[in-house]
């Protein structure tokens, strides 16, 4: 084939394509005045045949068989399968409207089982953060309750005091010294549950200076 031949082929079928549209047009709008006197009682059947296997658009079906979606709610929902996201077993799902198609979630559904399997463990889950809770809640409570001297022998007090030190680079706050070093509470309000805020890390000498110039220590540091 030569080239002028493969442009008068290619040329050939570009007219076709365009005659196929100008066809279309015009039966589209021969379908559409015909669809204007139809019986109401037909009106939602064919509505839906022109929407989902005539690909009409949504617009001018509205237009002129006069429905409004958001009012009537004309389309009819079909049928798809779909692969499921976790058991890949094919299940059926309604497709609300065209555009669903296009959504990415539609397609990424469970099968019911799996849905089912999910909650019942998204449940569980959840049950066992609100038992650890309860019980933080409750050892928090007791912490704040028990004697402060006893509170600095916890295993809770000593692991935030470590982690206070090391956020401190294992030196005092003020002279840079490296100790012995004490974690002072500024604030006793979260005791058990301190925040980094909460405490100061000083060394002895710079520890007992403030505390000299400031209130003696409302529970011993
Ligand atoms: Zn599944
Ligand atoms: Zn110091
Ligand atoms: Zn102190």
């Amino acid at each position: 084939m030569t080239l002028i031949e493969a442009l008068e082929f290619y040329q050939d079928a570009l007219r076709d394509l365009h005659e196929a549209n100008e066809r279309i047009d015009v039966a589209r709008d021969l379908l559409l005045k015909v669809a204007e006197t139809i019986k109401d009682e037909e009106r939602l059947e064919l509505a839906n045949f022109l929407y989902w296997k005539l690909e009409f658009p949504r617009k001018k079906i509205e237009e002129v068989l006069r429905l409004d979606q958001t009012k009537n709610r004309w389309i009819t929902p079909q049928e798809r399968k779909i692969s499921c996201r976790e058991c890949r077993r094919t299940f059926i799902k309604k497709l609300p409207s065209k555009w669903a198609l296009k959504e990415r979630s539609f397609w990424a559904e469970c099968c019911e089982e799996c849905s089912r399997k999910r909650k019942e463990e998204r449940e569980k889950e959840s049950a066992l953060y609100k038992e650890h809770d309860l019980e933080r809640e409750a050892r928090i409570k007791e912490l704040r309750s028990m004697p402060y001297r006893e509170y600095l022998e916890t295993p809770e007090w000593k692991a935030i005091r470590d982690q206070a030190l090391h956020y401190a680079h294992y030196r005092c706050k003020l002279c840079y010294s490296r100790g012995p070093l004490h974690v002072h509470h500024r604030v006793y309000r979260n005791l058990g549950a301190e925040y980094h805020s909460d405490l100061v890390v000083l060394c002895e000498s710079c520890h007992s200076k403030y505390h000299e110039k400031s209130a003696p220590p409302a529970r011993a540091c």
